[in-house]
């Protein structure tokens, strides 16, 4: 970020995106609480001139899916739980790729399914001599 500054680029923070349009990106202004949360919006709109307007996508945990299923724990981060044997707190349920290790790629995620997917075997195997 310093080094940007240095190179002229300014940072506006609390802005929230509501559309682009051919002269450039809209913004509304948040409304911040003390813990810097957002609570809402002023009214109006702010039309920034732009050349161009580069959509940076950010990614960020989703936990719904730990607060709707009974037996699923997640981290602080909102990212699933699983022991070594790639399997959640939940008995029998497995998990891999970025809902366990946040954002990779893709390839880190096929061969983290892959392992759990051999994990997944041994434990029905193993259930089944059982
Ligand atoms: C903008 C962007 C660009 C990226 N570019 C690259 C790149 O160039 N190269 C690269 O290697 N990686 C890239 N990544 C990262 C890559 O997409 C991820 O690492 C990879 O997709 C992780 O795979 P995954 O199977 O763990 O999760 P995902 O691919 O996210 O798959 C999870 C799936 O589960 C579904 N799902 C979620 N919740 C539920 C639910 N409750 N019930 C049923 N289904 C559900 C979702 O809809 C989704 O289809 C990029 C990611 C983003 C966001």
């Amino acid at each position: 970020m310093a080094y940007a500054e240095l190179d002229g680029a300014e940072f506006v923070f609390g802005k929230a995106i509501e559309r682009i349009t051919e002269k450039g990106p809209v913004f509304k202004t948040s409304v911040l609480d003390e813990n810097n949360k957002v609570i809402g919006y002023e009214e109006g709109e702010e039309q920034v001139e732009a050349d161009s307007t580069i959509i940076a996508i950010s990614q960020g945990p989703r936990n719904r899916l730990i607060r709707t299923t009974v037996g699923l724990e997640g981290s602080d981060k909102g990212l699933l739980i699983v022991d070594d044997s790639h399997m959640t707190t939940r008995e029998g349920v497995f998990a891999a790729g970025d809902v366990v290790t946040g954002s990779k790629t893709v390839v880190h995620a096929v061969e983290e399914a892959k392992k759990t997917a051999r994990a997944m075997i041994r434990y029905m195997e193993e259930r089944k001599k059982s």
